[in-house]
């Protein structure tokens, strides 16, 4: 039985806790080495127009594989790197990815395609964000509304003004604003205002109920065209989705029944053949 003081009381932990403790203060140390050991990459999830079926963009999605614990998903380690505050840097060097992806297939003839990165809320309560975000697209020289960035409701209900600042600086920028998992958390209809942003991401747990209750759905596109915003749905898995959202008018797509994640090469083969499909 091991114990830790705390205040001014001594904690009697239990052998999960204390296993707990020790693998989040282990794989914090492990983080710190990930990047700079090159276990880290990206991978981009392709976003589809749903209507032309056309590729429209993708999300950026960061990958961690350990030498010796395998694959760490990013549930696992994101929370642990905004405790410990590597989250910035870890955020940066995956929009630096994404800029040298943008940058490449740019010299490769495709220029209308635009990525979109994560943010965490704690970047949204660090006022150096909005410019390191800044100073990496013009090292790359990569305009700034072919770059989305994704919040969570959860980030700007808890952060409220701080985050409305920074999400106004973003938008200065001109990269455009994201609500990712749209319909989880609790924003108020007064955020969907105040915070100017272009897209709405309907979470995966309203698409996942979408044919027993589809009111849900309904209800945020006819929200989203109130505010004139642009609406992608994630985690579409079967094709009655599909259907039933591209009759509901739904925007854009992005799931495993189009399309898992994929390489950057992977990408580049799908953005060719899609320009094949444009050429018929
Ligand atoms: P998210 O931003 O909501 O990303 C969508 C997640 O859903 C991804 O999981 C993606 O692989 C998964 N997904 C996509 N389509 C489907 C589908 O059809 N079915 C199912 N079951 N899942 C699907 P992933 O890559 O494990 O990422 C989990 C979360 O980790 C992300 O949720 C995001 O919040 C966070 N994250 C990932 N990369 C980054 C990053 O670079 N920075 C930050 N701050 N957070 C990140
Ligand atoms: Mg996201
Ligand atoms: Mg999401
Ligand atoms: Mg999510």
């Amino acid at each position: 039985q091991a114990s830790r003081y705390q205040g001014n009381h001594w904690l009697q932990l239990d052998n999960t806790m204390v296993q707990h403790i020790r693998e989040d203060k282990w794989l914090e140390s492990e983080l710190r080495d990930a990047i700079a050991g090159q276990q880290c990459f990206v991978v981009y999830q392709p976003q589809y127009d749903i209507h032309s079926g056309h590729i429209v963009g993708a999300e950026v999605l960061l990958r961690w594989r350990h030498p010796s614990y395998g694959m760490v998903p990013p549930d696992r380690f994101i929370p642990i790197a905004e405790v410990s505050g590597q989250i910035m840097e870890i955020d940066l060097w995956v929009l630096e990815q994404a800029c040298r992806c943008l940058d490449k297939l740019t010299t490769r003839g495709i220029a209308d395609f635009r990525l979109a990165v994560n943010a965490s809320g704690t970047e949204l309560s660090n006022p150096a964000y909005p410019e390191a975000v800044q100073s990496m697209l013009q090292r790359y020289k990569i305009p700034p509304h072919r770059f989305g960035i994704e919040i969570t409701e959860t980030a700007i209900v808890e952060l409220d003004e701080v985050a409305r600042v920074m999400v106004r600086t973003l938008k200065e920028i001109g990269v455009e604003i994201e609500l990712d998992d749209f319909g989880t958390g609790y924003t108020s209809l007064s955020h969907l205002t105040n915070l100017q942003l272009d897209v709405l991401k309907i979470d995966r747990s309203y698409i996942m109920q979408l044919e027993s209750n589809p009111k849900l759905v309904d209800s945020i596109l006819q929200l989203a065209d109130a505010f004139s915003l642009r609406v992608i749905a994630e985690g579409v898995e079967t094709i009655e989705q599909l259907k039933l959202l591209q009759q509901k008018r739904c925007h854009m797509a992005q799931g495993y029944l189009l399309s898992k994640p994929v390489t950057e090469e992977e990408l580049i083969a799908l953005l060719f053949a899609d320009c094949l499909a444009e050429g018929e």
